[in-house]
């Protein structure tokens, strides 16, 4: 039996306050709220060129905000004095082009950053990286070079590579968009069984079925602003704003 108060809510891993970034005079963001407590899963979709990377990248502080308030696990990520490296250590990002690093082997690729940046022992790192591969599926493929792999089995490795540093956040930008049809599959299965395992996610993707299937909540993006947000079958089964319906109606 739980002793905690039942009036306590668990802390948001991520909320994010009237966010607004301009690449110029472009005003890509514009007054962005959003708050993602733990366990949950955000999908967030919308148009090409509506800020959902950006948003992404706002989050991990890839990109620095204009105004607002980003706070990640506690620490205000927006406050030029937080040390941003130790809030990245808790959060993975897994992007549409894989990123992985084509010189290294996959169990290389999945144990750098756990030597470099968490110190651990090599004996250490290989063991959580091929319990992270065996995660995904790859157990076996530790030696293999990415080139060597379908871009669905790079994707999961890139998938393997950042829960390795043991996240408490992972978040994914379009993680099947450069995928052939076929190898998609593979790839939202692992991303379904992170979810079903706690795992705090936001994705921006643009498969509905698995927004609809995995999300906890839906958050529509137009022009920089959340135009709708709420459960899949809200947002997606019934959407109430007219620019979500044009969205869906393309899409769908
Ligand atoms: P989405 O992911 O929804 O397609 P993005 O966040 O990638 O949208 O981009 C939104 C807008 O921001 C686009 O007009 C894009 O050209 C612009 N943008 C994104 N990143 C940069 C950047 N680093 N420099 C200048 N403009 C950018
Ligand atoms: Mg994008």
């Amino acid at each position: 039996m739980t002793t905690a108060p039942t009036t306590a809510a668990a802390a948001p891993v991520v909320t994010v306050r009237d966010l607004h970034k301009s690449f110029g005079s472009n005003a890509v963001l514009r007054g962005i709220d959003l708050e993602v407590t733990p366990g949950e899963v955000v999908c967030v979709i919308g148009p090409s060129g509506s800020g959902k990377s950006t948003l992404l990248r706002c989050v991990n502080q890839l990109e620095s905000a204009t105004s607002g308030t980003v706070t990640v696990l506690g620490a205000e990520i927006t406050d030029p004095d937080i040390n941003i490296d130790v809030v990245r250590q808790h959060v993975g990002m897994v992007f549409q082009q894989f990123n992985l690093f084509t010189h290294q082997t996959v169990l290389e690729n999945c144990t750098v950053a756990q030597r470099k940046v968490l110190k651990r022992s090599k004996k250490k790192a290989t063991e959580v990286a091929l319990e992270n591969l065996a995660r995904v599926g790859l157990a076996d493929r530790g030696d293999s070079h990415p080139t060597q792999l379908s871009g669905g089995q790079q994707q999961r490795v890139a998938i393997a590579r950042a829960l390795s540093m043991n996240p408490s956040l992972m978040l994914f930008d379009e993680p099947t968009s450069a995928l052939d049809p076929e190898l998609v599959g593979d790839v939202l299965t692992v991303m379904r069984d992170l979810a079903e395992q706690g795992m705090t996610m936001i994705v921006v993707t643009h498969e509905m079925a698995f927004a609809r299937e995995v999300a906890d909540r839906v958050v529509f993006m137009d022009g920089g602003v959340v135009v709708e947000s709420g459960p899949p079958e809200q947002v997606i089964g019934a959407p109430r704003e007219a620019r979500t319906r044009a969205f869906l109606d393309r899409v769908l």
